[in-house]
Protein backbone atom coordinates (compact mmCIF):
# COMPACT_ATOMS: atom_id res chain seq x y z
CA UNK A 1 0.00 0.00 0.00
CA UNK A 2 3.00 2.24 0.84
CA UNK A 3 4.72 1.43 -1.96
CA UNK A 4 2.30 1.66 -4.22
CA UNK A 5 0.91 5.41 -2.97
CA UNK A 6 4.74 6.21 -3.31
CA UNK A 7 4.75 5.78 -6.91
CA UNK A 8 1.97 7.90 -7.92
CA UNK A 9 1.98 10.68 -5.82
CA UNK A 10 4.78 13.11 -6.91
CA UNK A 11 3.97 16.49 -4.65
CA UNK A 12 5.72 19.47 -5.79
CA UNK A 13 6.21 22.49 -3.44
CA UNK A 14 3.10 24.20 -4.71
CA UNK A 15 1.54 27.01 -2.79
CA UNK A 16 -0.43 26.15 -0.08
CA UNK A 17 -3.68 24.80 -1.55
CA UNK A 18 -6.61 25.69 -0.05
CA UNK A 19 -8.30 23.14 1.89
CA UNK A 20 -6.24 20.27 3.81
CA UNK A 21 -7.39 16.36 4.08
CA UNK A 22 -8.50 16.15 7.56
CA UNK A 23 -5.99 13.80 9.44
CA UNK A 24 -8.92 11.37 9.84
CA UNK A 25 -9.45 11.12 6.21
CA UNK A 26 -5.49 10.83 5.48
CA UNK A 27 -6.07 8.03 7.90
CA UNK A 28 -8.71 6.41 5.95
CA UNK A 29 -6.76 6.76 2.94
CA UNK A 30 -3.43 5.23 4.51
CA UNK A 31 -5.98 1.65 5.61
CA UNK A 32 -7.38 2.23 2.22
CA UNK A 33 -11.11 3.05 3.27
CA UNK A 34 -12.07 5.67 0.95
CA UNK A 35 -14.03 5.17 -2.59
CA UNK A 36 -13.21 6.07 -6.16
CA UNK A 37 -14.25 10.13 -5.86
CA UNK A 38 -12.50 10.52 -2.45
CA UNK A 39 -9.60 9.04 -3.49
CA UNK A 40 -9.45 11.26 -6.51
CA UNK A 41 -9.96 14.32 -4.58
CA UNK A 42 -7.41 13.65 -2.36
CA UNK A 43 -4.57 12.84 -4.66
CA UNK A 44 -5.42 15.30 -6.57
CA UNK A 45 -4.63 17.46 -3.28
CA UNK A 46 -1.59 15.25 -1.88
CA UNK A 47 0.16 15.89 -5.80
CA UNK A 48 0.20 19.55 -4.69
CA UNK A 49 0.51 19.58 -1.01
CA UNK A 50 3.73 19.06 0.55
CA UNK A 51 2.24 19.15 4.23
CA UNK A 52 -0.59 16.56 3.22
CA UNK A 53 1.68 14.61 1.92
CA UNK A 54 3.97 14.07 4.44
CA UNK A 55 1.67 13.34 7.09
CA UNK A 56 0.27 10.79 4.93
CA UNK A 57 4.03 9.33 4.48
CA UNK A 58 4.11 9.40 8.03
CA UNK A 59 0.71 7.36 8.79
CA UNK A 60 1.74 4.95 6.11
CA UNK A 61 5.20 4.51 7.98
CA UNK A 62 3.07 3.74 11.43
CA UNK A 63 1.08 1.64 9.39
CA UNK A 64 4.06 -0.49 8.27
CA UNK A 65 5.58 -0.92 11.63
CA UNK A 66 2.43 -1.38 13.21
CA UNK A 67 2.76 -4.37 10.67
CA UNK A 68 5.62 -5.74 11.11
CA UNK A 69 5.16 -6.00 15.35
CA UNK A 70 4.26 -9.75 15.68
CA UNK A 71 2.01 -9.35 18.80
CA UNK A 72 -1.24 -10.62 18.62
CA UNK A 73 -2.63 -7.95 21.30
CA UNK A 74 -1.58 -4.32 20.72
CA UNK A 75 -1.25 -2.01 23.60
CA UNK A 76 -4.01 -0.04 23.42
CA UNK A 77 -2.39 2.92 22.14
CA UNK A 78 -1.36 1.42 19.19
CA UNK A 79 -4.81 0.25 18.10
CA UNK A 80 -5.44 1.73 14.02
CA UNK A 81 -7.44 4.21 14.90
CA UNK A 82 -7.30 7.91 13.25
CA UNK A 83 -6.53 9.83 16.42
CA UNK A 84 -4.16 7.57 17.68
CA UNK A 85 -2.19 8.01 13.89
CA UNK A 86 -2.67 11.55 14.29
CA UNK A 87 -1.02 11.92 17.78
CA UNK A 88 1.56 10.08 16.80
CA UNK A 89 2.56 12.56 13.68
CA UNK A 90 1.63 15.92 15.06
CA UNK A 91 2.35 17.30 18.48
CA UNK A 92 -0.45 19.91 19.32
CA UNK A 93 0.32 23.27 21.08
CA UNK A 94 -2.28 25.55 22.11
CA UNK A 95 -0.67 29.02 22.63
CA UNK A 96 -2.30 31.83 23.91
CA UNK A 97 -5.72 29.98 22.49
CA UNK A 98 -3.96 29.27 18.96
CA UNK A 99 -3.44 26.41 17.86
CA UNK A 100 -0.23 25.92 16.27
CA UNK A 101 1.57 22.47 15.34
CA UNK A 102 4.73 21.48 14.56
CA UNK A 103 5.49 17.77 13.10
CA UNK A 104 8.63 16.50 12.10
CA UNK A 105 9.38 14.31 9.26
CA UNK A 106 13.11 13.09 9.46
CA UNK A 107 14.21 16.54 8.30
CA UNK A 108 13.72 19.39 7.67
CA UNK A 109 10.90 20.47 10.77
CA UNK A 110 8.29 21.99 9.10
CA UNK A 111 6.45 24.36 11.19
CA UNK A 112 2.75 25.01 10.16
CA UNK A 113 0.49 27.59 12.62
CA UNK A 114 -2.60 29.83 12.31
CA UNK A 115 -2.30 32.88 14.01
CA UNK A 116 -4.63 35.63 14.70
CA UNK A 117 -3.68 38.82 12.74
CA UNK A 118 -3.02 41.38 15.46
CA UNK A 119 -1.84 44.71 14.74
CA UNK A 120 1.79 43.59 15.29
CA UNK A 121 1.91 41.03 12.51
CA UNK A 122 -0.30 43.44 10.20
CA UNK A 123 2.32 46.31 11.35
CA UNK A 124 4.93 44.46 9.96
CA UNK A 125 2.81 43.13 6.50
CA UNK A 126 2.15 46.96 5.83
CA UNK A 127 5.34 48.13 5.59
CA UNK A 128 5.22 47.47 1.79
CA UNK A 129 3.48 45.41 -1.05
CA UNK A 130 6.43 42.86 -1.69
CA UNK A 131 5.52 39.39 -1.83
CA UNK A 132 8.89 38.09 -0.96
CA UNK A 133 10.74 39.76 1.95
CA UNK A 134 14.71 38.80 1.84
CA UNK A 135 17.17 38.78 4.98
CA UNK A 136 16.91 41.88 6.56
CA UNK A 137 14.93 43.92 9.10
CA UNK A 138 11.34 42.77 8.17
CA UNK A 139 12.42 39.67 8.49
CA UNK A 140 13.89 40.22 11.66
CA UNK A 141 10.61 41.99 12.90
CA UNK A 142 8.68 38.84 11.32
CA UNK A 143 11.38 36.40 13.34
CA UNK A 144 10.82 38.07 16.92
CA UNK A 145 6.78 38.06 16.17
CA UNK A 146 6.30 34.09 15.84
CA UNK A 147 8.83 33.93 18.76
CA UNK A 148 6.60 35.67 20.87
CA UNK A 149 3.39 34.19 19.91
CA UNK A 150 5.32 30.50 20.56
CA UNK A 151 6.78 29.44 17.34
CA UNK A 152 10.10 27.77 17.65
CA UNK A 153 11.78 30.03 14.98
CA UNK A 154 15.33 30.42 15.24
CA UNK A 155 16.07 32.67 11.65
CA UNK A 156 14.29 32.93 8.17
CA UNK A 157 16.33 33.25 5.54
CA UNK A 158 13.26 34.54 2.97
CA UNK A 159 9.79 34.86 3.23
CA UNK A 160 7.21 34.40 0.91
CA UNK A 161 3.66 35.96 1.08
CA UNK A 162 0.94 34.69 -1.10
CA UNK A 163 -0.58 38.14 -2.32
CA UNK A 164 -0.04 41.91 -0.76
CA UNK A 165 -1.38 42.43 2.38
CA UNK A 166 -4.06 45.31 2.26
CA UNK A 167 -5.77 46.52 5.65
CA UNK A 168 -9.21 46.22 5.83
CA UNK A 169 -11.66 49.24 5.78
CA UNK A 170 -14.12 47.97 8.20
CA UNK A 171 -13.00 47.65 12.04
CA UNK A 172 -15.95 45.53 12.11
CA UNK A 173 -15.18 42.90 9.14
CA UNK A 174 -14.40 39.50 9.75
CA UNK A 175 -11.17 38.60 11.84
CA UNK A 176 -8.63 37.46 9.64
CA UNK A 177 -5.77 34.49 10.10
CA UNK A 178 -2.13 34.53 9.28
CA UNK A 179 -1.07 30.85 8.01
CA UNK A 180 2.44 30.09 8.08
CA UNK A 181 4.12 27.45 6.17
CA UNK A 182 8.28 27.09 7.47
CA UNK A 183 10.34 24.79 6.23
CA UNK A 184 14.00 25.02 5.19
CA UNK A 185 13.97 28.76 6.64
CA UNK A 186 11.73 29.88 4.16
CA UNK A 187 8.30 31.04 5.30
CA UNK A 188 4.77 30.91 3.33
CA UNK A 189 2.28 33.54 4.36
CA UNK A 190 -1.18 33.30 3.62
CA UNK A 191 -3.75 36.21 5.11
CA UNK A 192 -7.70 34.72 4.95
CA UNK A 193 -10.09 35.90 6.80
CA UNK A 194 -11.60 33.50 9.62
CA UNK A 195 -15.11 31.68 9.35
CA UNK A 196 -16.13 31.89 12.59
ZN1 LIG B 1 -2.91 19.81 2.19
Amino acid sequence: MGRWINKIIKPTVAPEPEDHIAIEDLARLADGAVDKAENQHFIRHLNRCQRCYEILQETLKDLADEASVQTTSSPWWKTRTAYALAASIILVLLIGGQLVFNYWNQRPQVILATLNLDQQLKDILLVDDALRWEKGERVNRLVAALQQKGLQVKELNLVVLSKPYYQKKSLFGPKEALHIRIENKVAYLEVKEMNQ
